[in-house]
């Protein structure tokens, strides 16, 4: 049997995937590499729901952190708002991020396991006016899923002219999103978690909106994430053209388009892999019940991706991470402020989720219970 990785990203890549990563070299503007670059940007409008030509999807190298420089440097002047939505360590490292480049970002927070209310958001949008909110759509340290469509409905209501912001690293290809349905201003994301393509690629998609902002700046205070500079470009490829502004991560893109077809174009629908997501998080949250541990997202606030658990009183993480390990599964720790090392992380995103060939569920599920048993604890 071979080892599994079941941490909330990197997830494990379907074989096809994989194989696509070792693709021979070709040029990054060759008419073969033009087509394989333009269809996937096409399919990431169909990932992100997403019908408005004049919205833009971007795939450039880096990774979820740059998806939050990219925000901070094109959407935001230093003297601009920013308010951020926290349920935990990514979210607050989001704003850490755009306070290098705007000096008034606030932060409304919200305990372990919780999320602020609509009317916490709704009284610091009418107290300030903030040129960008950002909200965390599922934060990997807590493994809570936030409702980005009322937040946004509300911020269009109370505070039209704001920008909506969402961190997807941990929530688009598992969690329902309608880009153009919602107002989404600006949605970023990875390919390393629920899309199912090794590490290696910032993904985003930007409204009119967003793009009306980025070329309304003056100055754009980074080259390599500067969007004016990747805007022609991506035009360029979708519409099969050749362009450079540095060179794109071939063998990645190749992987991407490999795990996007198999989202898209394998007879599910989105919303049919959305809800099998679902059953397989609710299975796992309910036999972790049944065995007495506690979740730390509150009820109705778990992500369908993850479940993030409380470890039983007399069990640590430094005993217990290894026991899982040696049953050939590897869980992560902790990351929320405070209770780091109480407990443990399940990602369940993808082909360990949804593909039926796959027992990775099972066998995690077992591996936990067995570890639990030989650590003292009784499930
Ligand atoms: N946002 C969230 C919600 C994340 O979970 C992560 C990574 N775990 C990031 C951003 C940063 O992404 P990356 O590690 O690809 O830079």
């Amino acid at each position: 049997m071979t080892d599994i990785t079941m941490i909330p990203g990197p997830i494990e890549f379907d074989p096809e995937v994989l194989s696509a990563m070792s693709h021979q070299s070709v040029a990054h503007n060759s008419p073969q590499f033009v087509e394989v670059f333009g269809s996937v940007l096409t399919d990431l409008r169909a990932l992100f729901k997403s019908t408005d030509p004049k919205a833009q999807p971007f795939v450039i190298a880096g990774g979820g952190t740059l998806g939050w420089e990219i925000v901070g440097a094109n959407l935001l002047k230093r003297d601009d708002k920013a308010l951020v939505i926290s349920t935990g360590f990514f979210s607050d490292a989001f704003a850490d991020c755009l306070k290098v480049f705007c000096d008034h970002v606030d932060v409304i927070s919200a305990p372990a396991g919780e999320a602020p209310s609509l009317g916490e958001i709704e009284t610091a949008l009418k107290k300030e006016k903030y040129n960008l909110i950002t909200l965390t759509h599922v934060d990997t340290s807590s493994g809570v899923v936030i409702d980005i469509k009322a937040i946004s409905e509300l911020v269009h209501k109370v505070s039209p002219d704001t920008l909506v912001v969402v961190d997807g690293v941990c929530s688009v290809g598992v969690e329902p999103i309608s880009f153009d349905d919602w107002g989404l201003d600006f949605v970023l994301t990875a390919p390393q978690k629920a899309i199912g393509a090794p590490a290696g690629l910032s993904i985003s998609m930007a409204s009119p909106r967003a793009v009306a902002k980025v070329e309304s700046l003056e100055k754009i205070p980074v080259y390599f994430g500067n969007l004016k500079k990747w805007l022609p470009i991506m035009q360029a490829y979708e519409a099969r053209k050749p362009a450079y502004f540095s060179t794109p991560a071939v063998q990645n893109v190749y992987a991407l388009q490999v795990a996007l077809k198999q989202i898209l174009h394998n007879g599910i629908s989105l919303d049919q892999r959305f809800e099998n997501h679902k059953q397989v998080s609710d299975k796992i949250k309910k036999q972790i019940n049944d065995w007495g541990l506690e979740i730390i997202a509150k009820p109705g606030l778990g992500a369908h991706g993850l479940t993030c658990i409380y470890l039983p009183e007399g069990v640590t993480l430094p005993d217990f991470l290894p026991k899982v390990a040696a049953k050939g599964v590897t869980l992560a720790g902790g990351l929320f402020k405070g209770i780091n090392t109480k407990y443990f992380r399940f990602g369940h995103m993808g082909v360990s989720a949804v593909d039926p060939k796959r027992d990775d569920v099972d066998r995690t599920l077992k591996a936990i219970h067995d570890s639990l048993v030989e650590a003292g604890y009784k499930c």
